[in-house]
């Protein structure tokens, strides 16, 4: 993924914690390593919850098997935690398997992508699109230079195909674009002020009428 030399992703917990730094909003989660913890946590938690692979060399987790969502009981929780394992092994069995997320599940919403890179002419760039698992499929995005204004943000938003999504489809609901406008501000000031950050994705940042959620986040470190 990343084209930067000694590099390393932080895990989708540390990134999450990094981002929440900046006001982005992410999941309550817990890391745990047996079937017995999964369903623990799943409790404290509170049902439903997803479940997904913790490994630094499983980039794509939903490719790997890696990703659970809906659990619904600590029956479900223990066979989820089994199954993930298993199938992530059978993807790459030199994976190196740190544990398991389990996190609060966010409620369905319009998936974006928020992500950031340094391109080798302008620096630090933020991106921004219709995210999910269709985000190739898509090709939505448009583009910023850092350090960027709010209007240049707010262009940012307006400029992508799916704004239509945003503004109100064919009488739903329109999403909340003022959470939108603050979240892409403060995922442009976690990008600037972490110089170490050589590249993320949010990707999907959930957005709803009122508010919004991270329930992905990759961050490359230098
Ligand atoms: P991948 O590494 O494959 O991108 P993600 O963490 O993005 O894995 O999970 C795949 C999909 O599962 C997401 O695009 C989202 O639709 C759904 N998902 C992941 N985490 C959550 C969550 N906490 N709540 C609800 N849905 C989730
Ligand atoms: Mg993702």
């Amino acid at each position: 993924m990343s084209t930067h030399a000694n590099t390393k992703m932080l895990s989708e917990a540390d990134g999450y914690d990094l981002l929440r730094r900046f006001n982005v909003p992410a999941p309550l989660f817990e890391i745990v390593t047996s079937p017995e913890a999964a369903a623990a946590a799943a409790t404290k938690i509170g049902y439903p919850v997803v479940m997904k692979i913790v490994s630094p060399q499983i980039i794509h987790k939903s490719d790997a098997g890696g990703v659970i969502v809906g659990v619904k009981t600590d029956e479900e929780a223990k066979t989820a935690y089994n199954t993930i394992i298993s199938s992530v092994k059978a993807y790459n069995p030199d994976a190196e398997i740190k544990g398991i997320i389990v996190e609060e599940m966010a409620k369905p919403g319009l998936e974006l992508i928020i992500g950031g890179k340094i391109d080798p002419a302008f620096g630090r760039v933020i991106t921004f699109g219709l995210g999910g698992t269709l985000v190739e499929f898509h090709k939505d995005v448009g583009i910023r230079i850092l350090p960027c204004t709010d209007d240049e943000i707010k262009s940012l938003i307006k400029q992508i195909k799916g704004y239509t999504l945003i503004a109100g489809y064919r009488g739903d609901a329109p999403k909340d674009e003022e959470f939108l406008f603050q979240t892409l501000k403060n995922a442009c000031e976690f990008f600037e002020e972490n110089e170490n950050v050589v590249e993320f994705d949010i990707n999907p940042l959930r957005l709803y009428e009122k508010g919004g959620c991270a329930v992905d986040a990759r961050v490359i470190v230098q």
